[in-house]
């Protein structure tokens, strides 16, 4: 049997009386084993995250099975066969830590790839596409999805009338009101890099790309009203499935894919290709195939391993780069600040964050040093310095971005197609999806103003008459669809 001790290891005596001035007294000041427990439990809980706070995640790894060397150097694309250990964390994005799962919203889809060459965090969601373009409107639509300042409550008028006046959203908010937009438990839904990203090869020559990973369990959806039932059951369901199922053995796999275009296209392409509301077509991009990503082992603690999990857009390996995707780019700022304030200083040293290959920087104090020096000789805290401390490799660097411009505020909305996506979306929905998309908007806007639904309803309208005029008389509501749009 192993000792009871404090947390500086002196064995403990007691673990069930406090040391009180005779049986009927009070408690004295030097119960030290009191004091610290109650102090441990004051300080369990850390800022949740302000977004994607409940989440589910495990360990897994992806096994390549198609040769893209001719696209990127990245070590992990290297062989046919070769694995890569990896976790997933998956989430939903407005709720808080202790919202239930089943609830209508889009799902995070986080992996962090332990890649010999670093961590590669692939931060994305199960939906292609995101509600905004310019990231200066990312912390206004995220007001829109939480409290309302003064009654406490989630507010429909908040959310319809941001989307409104944002017609940049209505790709995204038509996936989120169709099937896919409450899936059963995570492994019934694809997950999607989102941003463009970009590959580069030993020659030096980069490619924009798509990531993707198509469920292998098929897409598994609840409609509102078995959400509701199950939500009254349990607020849990995806944790108990996604825990138990590796428990059972049944492992959870998704394809990954990629689509490529070479650099110089993205200045032909009809739209942005940095456009955060924007798929890239399949026909003209059409996927390639990477690998398998299997989920098979569960975290032994998930404070420490789920929770603490830190996930940034920032973390890319040599071979893999960043876009000029404006949300990208923000994101490649908000994740990393969002993790030392929620985590502290030196949280990449923390065991699931840690990266499986050396790492020797000069970064020195601060919360959570916890790890040795890491140069290899003491004498070498600072850079350059004659006692061999680690150098940068040339071997590595990036080949240019080349993209200039004049620094301006250009508007993000002129001259952008914000329906044509959404309607090749429509298009592919047969009678049946439509009517649940209709009914699962109209249960979303009940309660928000006539003048704000008739302007939501004029996009639907743009996007197709079908779809304006299915919302309205899913409403209930009569309008001129035609002023309407
Ligand atoms: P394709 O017909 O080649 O592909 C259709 C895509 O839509 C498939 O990826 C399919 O995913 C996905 N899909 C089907 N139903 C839904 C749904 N309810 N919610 C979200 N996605 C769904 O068409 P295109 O490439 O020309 O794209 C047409 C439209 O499909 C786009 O405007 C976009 O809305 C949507 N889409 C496109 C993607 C892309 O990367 N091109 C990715 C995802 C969606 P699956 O194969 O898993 O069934």
């Amino acid at each position: 049997m192993k000792n009871l001790t404090t947390t500086a290891g002196a064995p403990v005596a007691s673990n069930q009386n406090s040391i009180t001035a005779g049986p009927r007294g009070p408690v004295l000041l030097q119960d030290y084993q009191l004091i610290e427990k109650l102090a441990h439990q004051n300080r369990e809980r850390i800022p949740e995250r302000v977004v994607h706070a409940k989440g589910w995640g495990a360990y897994g790894q992806l096994t390549i099975t198609n040769d893209l060397s001719k696209y990127s150097q990245a070590a992990i694309f290297s062989d046919v066969g070769k694995e890569t250990p990896l976790l997933i964390r998956f989430s939903t994005v407005a709720g808080e830590l202790g919202a239930a799962d089943a609830e209508r919203d889009v799902r995070g889809f986080a992996v962090k790839f332990y890649t010999e060459e670093g961590n590669w965090d692939l931060v994305g969601n199960n939906t292609p596409v995101f509600f905004i373009r310019d990231p200066l409107k990312f912390p206004d639509f995220i007001r829109t999805q939480k409290r309302h300042p003064k009654t406490n409550l989630r507010s429909p008028t908040a959310m319809w009338d941001f989307w409104s006046l944002s017609p940049e959203s209505l790709h995204q908010v038509t996936i989120l009101m169709s099937d896919r937009g409450l899936p059963i438990a995570p492994m019934y839904m694809n997950g999607y890099g989102s941003h463009t990203f970009s590959l580069w090869n030993d020659d030096g020559e980069r490619y924009w790309v798509k990531f993707h990973f198509k469920t292998q369990q098929g897409h598994r959806y609840y409609t509102n009203a078995e959400a509701t039932k199950i939500v009254g059951t349990s607020r849990e369901s995806y944790q108990e499935e996604l825990f138990g199922t590796i428990e059972r053995g049944e492992f959870p796999r998704w394809t990954m894919y990629v689509q490529v275009m070479p650099e110089l296209s993205a200045e032909t392409m009809p739209f942005n290709p940095f456009d955060l509301t924007k798929v890239w077509p399949h026909m003209d991009y059409p996927l390639i195939e990477v690998g398998v990503v299997e989920l098979n082992r569960n975290p032994d603690n998930y404070f420490a391993e789920i929770e603490q999990a830190a996930f940034s857009p920032s973390n890319v390996v040599p071979g893999v780069g960043y876009s000029p995707d404006k949300v990208l780019q923000s994101r490649i700022f908000s994740y990393a600040d969002a993790h030392r304030y929620r985590l502290g200083t030196h949280y990449e040293a923390l065991p699931v964050n840690a990266p499986q290959c050396p790492v020797h920087h000069y970064h020195k104090d601060g919360s959570m040093r916890f790890f040795s020096n890491d140069t290899g000789n003491p004498d070498s805290y600072y850079e350059p310095n004659s006692v061999g401390g680690p150098v940068e490799n040339a071997d590595y660097g990036e080949p240019p971005l080349k993209i200039s411009g004049d620094a301006d505020r250009y508007n993000h909305r002129e001259g952008n197609d914000d329906y044509s996506q959404p309607r090749a979306l429509f298009e592919l929905f047969d009678d049946a999806q439509r009517q649940r998309l209709y009914s699962n908007i109209a249960e979303a806007m009940q309660g928000v103003p006539a003048e704000i639904a008739e302007r939501q309803i004029g996009h639907f309208k743009r996007v197709h008459p079908e779809y304006g005029q299915g919302v309205a008389d899913a409403l209930g509501i009569s309008i001129d669809i035609d002023r309407a749009a």
